[in-house]
C-alpha cells in the first residue's frame, strides 16, 4: 500500500487500494477482500491523509454464539510532517517523514486501525434473544418451556447493564 510522494503537486489526490486481506497480515475475524480509499492533501510540508477502509468480517455473536458475517468500516486521519525534528509523541495520528522520503507505506496504519475498529460487543442482530440460560436453546429459533416468567421490569436496567459489561 505504497503511495509515491515525490513530485506530488499541492492539493488533493485520491488513491484506492483493493486486495486480499492476507496482504495486511490480518486473519480472523477478517476474511475476503478489503478496500481502502485514500484522500491525500498536500500542503507545504504536510501530507494529510484521510483513509476509509471497508472490510468483511465474521464474528461469533456474544449472546447466541452463532457465527455471522458483516462489514466493518474503519477510518482514520494521519498527518505526515516533513522537515521536522522527530519527537516522541503520544498521538497516534502524527508521523514524521524525512525530507527526502519519496514514498509512504500506509499498510501498518490501515492494519492497526482495522484492529482498533473491531467492536467490543458483537451481536448477530440488535434484538438477538440469546440462549436460554437454563436449557441453552437458541431463543431466536425457538421458545423453550423453562420459564414463562417475564423479567420483572424493575430489573431491566440491571440486565441491560449486565449486557453492556459482558464485553466478550
Ligand atoms: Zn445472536
Ligand atoms: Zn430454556
Amino acid at each position: 500500500m505504497i503511495i509515491k510522494i515525490s513530485n506530488l503537486s499541492e492539493g488533493e489526490h485520491n488513491f484506492v487500494f483493493e486486495d486480499k486481506i492476507d496482504v495486511l497480515d490480518l486473519d480472523r475475524p477478517f476474511y475476503g477482500k478489503y478496500k481502502s480509499s485514500v484522500i491525500l492533501n498536500k500542503l507545504h510540508d504536510q501530507l494529510i491523509l484521510s483513509v476509509v477502509s471497508d472490510f468483511k468480517v465474521k464474528y461469533d455473536c456474544d449472546r447466541c454464539g452463532v457465527q455471522y458475517r458483516t462489514s466493518l468500516k474503519s477510518d482514520y486521519k494521519m498527518i505526515y510532517l516533513m522537515n521536522e525534528v522527530p519527537v516522541e509523541t503520544e498521538s497516534l495520528n502524527v508521523s514524521y517523514l524525512s525530507r527526502d522520503a519519496d514514498k509512504i507505506n500506509i499498510k501498518s496504519d490501515v492494519r492497526e486501525f482495522a484492529l482498533l475498529s473491531i467492536p467490543m460487543k458483537k451481536l448477530c442482530k440488535d434484538e438477538c434473544k440469546g440462549l436460554c440460560y437454563k436449557c441453552g436453546k437458541d431463543l431466536n429459533k425457538e421458545q423453550c418451556n423453562c420459564s414463562t416468567e417475564e423479567i420483572d421490569p424493575r430489573w431491566k436496567p440491571l440486565m441491560n447493564l449486565k449486557d453492556k459489561l459482558n464485553l466478550n
